[in-house]
């Protein structure tokens, strides 16, 4: 019998919840050796103190463990409850943060439209070129592009420009040999 004993030894190294005598209380203790087939040597995780512990012993705690695990999977029940509330929650903040998102988006397309329109009256369409990347552009010009329509350009660099159109501001390449 000591055989089927000596596997209820919970491994070195292992914690075990125990009495522990110094701290008046139920600590875990850290099993720090085997001592035979049935007993081993655990420290008290808070105060230090060592005790001899028998697989009896210990299979009472493991068992009490083991009770205590079992209580613990009914607690999924209302933890799920609690992730379900959660996720509705996120997803409501996720709604509420969309919501002003496209509020947002909406408030800079009009921002934009306005932008766009200004540019319009100020350079005008008298003059509209039509886009190639092997064209040179400047600021200020109108171009006309087979894909995004009449567009300004808004910013210069030798082989860059940025061009607003009523779509949005788009970079483009010009000057190209
Ligand atoms: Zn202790």
């Amino acid at each position: 019998m000591t055989q089927t004993h000596s596997s209820a030894l919970p491994p070195v190294a292992r914690s075990i919840p125990l009495y522990c005598t110094n701290c008046e209380s139920e600590r875990f203790f850290k099993v720090i050796a085997h001592i035979s087939n049935v007993a081993a040597k655990a420290k008290c995780e808070v105060c230090g103190r060592s005790k001899t512990v028998r697989s009896g012993e210990m299979e009472d705690s493991m068992s009490e463990a083991g009770a205590d695990s079992k209580a613990k999977t009914k607690k999924p029940r209302n933890t799920d409850g609690l992730k379900a509330a959660a996720e509705k929650r996120k997803s409501q903040a996720a709604e509420k943060k969309a919501e002003v998102s496209a509020k947002k988006e909406a408030e800079q397309k009009a921002e934009y439209n306005k932008q766009y329109e200004n540019l319009r009256g100020q350079i005008g369409t008298g003059k509209v070129q039509p886009y190639g990347m092997k064209n040179s552009f400047s600021v200020a010009d109108a171009i006309q592009h087979p894909k995004y329509g009449l567009g300004f350009v808004t910013m210069a660099t030798p082989d860059r420009i940025e061009v607003a159109f009523e779509t949005g501001v788009l970079p483009l390449v010009h000057n190209r040999a």
